[in-house]
């Protein structure tokens, strides 16, 4: 049976530096360095030789992209210089972008609706208003009871002084630059779109 292709030339084109996938020689170095192998559902070298054999489905309903903390190692190791890292948040995007990557996704639901709206409101992460949100996403009531489980880590950091307890936070020097920049780049994502 061939191959069918559409899927592979699709990421090539479309996917953030998607066109590397063609340059994997399914080592698996990838695989044995990264510190989350196995915990993910496809290593990435699983993730690479899927795309060229086609497997859409497989593909962009695995939660493996979600679980990338972005740490470099793979990058660092692979024989062939691929941008592991950046392939696999474009693998991500193009999951969104088709409706086909889980809602439910704890990583996924962390970036979208915790994570991108605290950072960019003043320019710098507040822990305590991140950390409030995260816990509160499904309601009051598993908030508090993921408050409570974690209550013994939360008493550690301040004791340290590795936690911020104080909800809010100014914004950074130069915050109208930190906008101007994402206004940019929101602007070349939306000519890159309308041109493909
Ligand atoms: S280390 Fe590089 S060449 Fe080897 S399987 Fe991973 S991506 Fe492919
Ligand atoms: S950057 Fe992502 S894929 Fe690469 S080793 Fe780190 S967690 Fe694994």
């Amino acid at each position: 049976m061939a191959y069918d292709l559409s899927f592979a030339k699709e990421v090539y084109k479309t996917s953030e530096v998607g066109y590397w996938i063609k340059m994997c020689m399914q080592c698996g170095v990838c695989a044995g360095s990264c510190p989350l192998g196995p915990h993910w559902e496809h290593s990435p070298r699983q993730l690479f030789q899927l795309v060229r054999a086609g497997k859409m489905e497989e593909v962009l309903k695995s939660d493996s992209m979600w679980m990338c903390t972005s740490c470099y190692n793979c990058i660092v190791r692979c024989p062939r210089g691929l941008p592991i890292t950046h392939i696999v948040h474009g693998l991500a995007r193009l999951a969104v972008e088709k409706g086909m990557a889980d809602p439910k996704q704890p990583t996924r639901r962390f970036a979208v609706e915790v994570f991108w709206d605290n950072i960019t409101s003043t320019g710098r992460v507040g822990e305590a208003g991140l950390t409030m949100k995260l816990y509160f996403i499904d309601g009051i009531g598993p908030g508090i009871q993921r408050g409570l489980e974690m209550k013994n880590q939360a008493l550690g950091m301040l004791k340290t002084k590795r936690l911020n307890p104080i909800p809010f936070r100014s914004k950074i020097k130069g915050f109208a630059g930190f906008k101007a920049m994402l206004d940019k780049a929101f602007e070349l994502e939306a000519k890159k779109e309308s041109n493909a």
